[in-house]
């Protein structure tokens, strides 16, 4: 089973240092995190996986890196400094900030006293100045060095298609891909890294002909559409995204952006909030290479609502050799997360298991103990309520006492399977804190949880931050030290490994099998008789015994090297 919720998800990237929240010596700053040393792995991890994808597999696609500040007429023509905004809505009483269009009654102001402000359209692109400017906002100085954090890669893209097309000498039908950072200040992030001010892309503008152009036999707009979003349904499936959870859906005519004639967006069933976008697939027309076009026909102006660009230099068209016409490129756009992606490959990774089975014994001392938490939990509810009635101190929040009581009894009922969770409500949840009960039976059921059961990350090995492991049995043995260090440096030229030798060796698998790393190998005395080593595979646990001199093969036939 996936991860029932973010919360577990965040824990381990905290604890295992994939994620750590931002500037966190000052309290931190309205999400924005900053990756580790095992997150930095896996996200240029997933990063990579999409290049070679979208880039070095297909034979129609180039790569771009544009910067990220641009002349602040990109984002006039684009539309974004007019219309990149969201409904802002207040709570009077509270003055808690909303999304209007997010706004369910979960997310209602939590005050209680639902008296909200009208909608105000809030810009989400962050200001930036170009040079030092020390004017007043909005004077003609201000604006005329003002420049915007990108919010999406797209435009980037835009400016270089014609650098592109005929630096290469492409042909249309191609693609130009870019993966970086984009900025949003977003009215309400949240949900760890779903939704952030600072995040990363991965965009691809996949440039063919106008419908008019179209010979019969070539790809309309529509089924290059259709193809793009099969394509791309496919690669998350490819990388261990289980189809239940992820799914194609079109967005409805009144949620179509401007400039899109459809978008079918994935969606990825993530825990706690359910289905998220994790890309969205657009059919972008011809509307953004007009856009920053000069010399547009005015029936073209009319038909995309645009007016006359009367700042650009350039027409983005292209002469077409076959057609002996020229003509503005249609464009269909994959427009992926790729922080979003590293959520939802974790979400779908993390799983916690049983490694063997409890001793019924203690599986039943631990069930029968509960009853008795819930009724001390309950008792002291009831106690802080009162002390609350005649505006004493309470010693305990009724309200986490009632989720922790319904949360226990339910993972209880499935235990022994439910071991850790039974074990992270003891020792975790707000409304178990001060509890005697929970205090005695904590302890024991952590032990057996550590005994019997482990978290592991069945990340697909392309994905993985650390590929292998590689432990000496005795650290203080120097030629099985020798050993397993020289077999560390013969793979970290291929890919990150790790080697650990401080504790025992199955203490050693579970630290790994909680960062998802694919495989383990245990040098001890056999290896220095017979040059074998232990080859341990995360997902079943299985060992085998490898040769030393199989062991490369062995490893990039597995880790989808080869
Ligand atoms: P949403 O509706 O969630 O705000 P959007 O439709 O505005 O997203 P797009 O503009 O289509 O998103 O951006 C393409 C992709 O970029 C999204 O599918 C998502 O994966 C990612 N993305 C967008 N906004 C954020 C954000 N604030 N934090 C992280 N990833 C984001």
């Amino acid at each position: 089973m996936p991860a029932r919720s973010i919360e577990q998800v965040r824990n381990l990237c905290k604890r295992r240092g994939f994620v750590f929240p931002g500037s966190a010596a000052y309290g931190g700053l309205g999400s924005f995190w900053d990756y580790g040393p095992l997150g930095v792995e896996m996200l240029n991890n997933v990063k990579k996986a999409w290049w070679r994808n979208v880039v070095y597999e297909r034979d129609d696609v180039e790569g771009l890196d544009a910067a990220i500040l641009m002349s602040r007429k990109v984002w006039q023509h684009s539309g974004h400094e007019a219309t990149f905004s969201d409904p802002l809505v207040d709570c009077r009483a509270c003055h808690a900030r909303h999304r209007a269009d997010h706004l369910t009654d979960d997310t209602c102001p939590k005050c209680g006293a639902p008296a909200l402000t009208g909608p105000r359209s809030f810009n989400l692109m962050f200001k930036s100045h170009v040079g030092p400017v020390e004017a007043a906002a909005g004077s003609e100085e201000e604006m005329a060095s003002r420049v915007y954090l990108r919010p999406e890669t797209a435009q980037g893209i835009f400016m270089n298609f014609a650098h592109v097309q005929r630096s290469l000498a492409r042909k249309v039908p191609f693609g130009i891909a870019q993966v970086g950072k984009a900025f949003r200040n977003e009215i309400t992030p949240g949900n760890f890294i779903f939704r952030t001010r600072e995040f990363e892309q991965m965009e691809i503008e996949f440039f063919i002909k106008p419908p008019q152009f179209v010979q019969p036999g070539e790809k309309t707009d529509e089924q290059w559409h259709a193809e793009w979003v099969e394509q791309r349904y496919n690669w998350w499936l490819s990388l261990g995204v289980e189809e239940g959870r992820l799914r194609r859906r079109a967005q409805e005519a009144a949620e179509l952006a401007h400039y899109s004639k459809a978008t079918t967006d994935l969606e990825y069933l993530f825990p706690d909030f359910g289905w998220g976008e994790v890309e969205g697939i657009a059919n972008r027309t011809d509307y953004d290479l007009s856009a920053h076009s000069k010399d547009v026909p005015p029936e073209d102006l009319k038909r995309l609502k645009l007016e006359t660009n009367a700042d650009s230099v350039e027409k983005l068209d292209y002469f077409d050799p076959d057609a002996k016409a020229r003509y503005v490129p249609w464009v269909i756009e994959p427009s992926a997360g790729a922080t979003r992606a590293m959520l939802a490959f974790l979400c779908e990774a993390y799983h916690e298991e049983l490694t063997k089975e409890p001793p019924a014994a203690e599986v039943d001392a631990i069930r029968a103990e509960i009853p008795a938490v819930v009724k001390n939990a309950d008792k002291k509810a009831k106690e802080a309520e009162k002390a609350r009635a005649k505006n004493e101190p309470a010693k305990h929040d009724p309200a986490a006492i009632a989720t922790f009581c319904v949360a226990l009894e339910e993972a209880a009922a499935r235990l022994p399977q439910s071991l850790l969770e039974v074990a992270a409500l003891l020792e975790d949840h707000p409304g178990a804190q001060n509890l005697e009960p929970v205090k005695k039976l904590a302890p024991k059921v952590v032990k057996l949880a550590e005994d019997c059961t482990r978290v592991v990350l069945k990340l697909h090995p392309t994905l993985a931050p650390v590929k292998l492991a590689v432990f000496p049995l005795k650290k203080n043995e120097a030629a099985i030290v020798d050993v397993a260090k020289r077999l560390k440096h013969q793979f970290q030229r291929f890919f990150r490994v790790a080697y650990d030798d401080s504790a025992g060796i199955g203490r050693l698998y579970r630290r790994q099998d909680e960062i998802g790393t694919p495989f383990c190998i245990t040098v001890d005395f056999q290896t220095l008789e017979d040059n074998t080593v232990t080859v341990r595979e995360r997902d079943t646990m299985k060992q085998e015994r490898v040769k030393m001199e199989d062991l490369k093969h062995l490893l990039f036939t597995r880790l989808h090297m080869g």
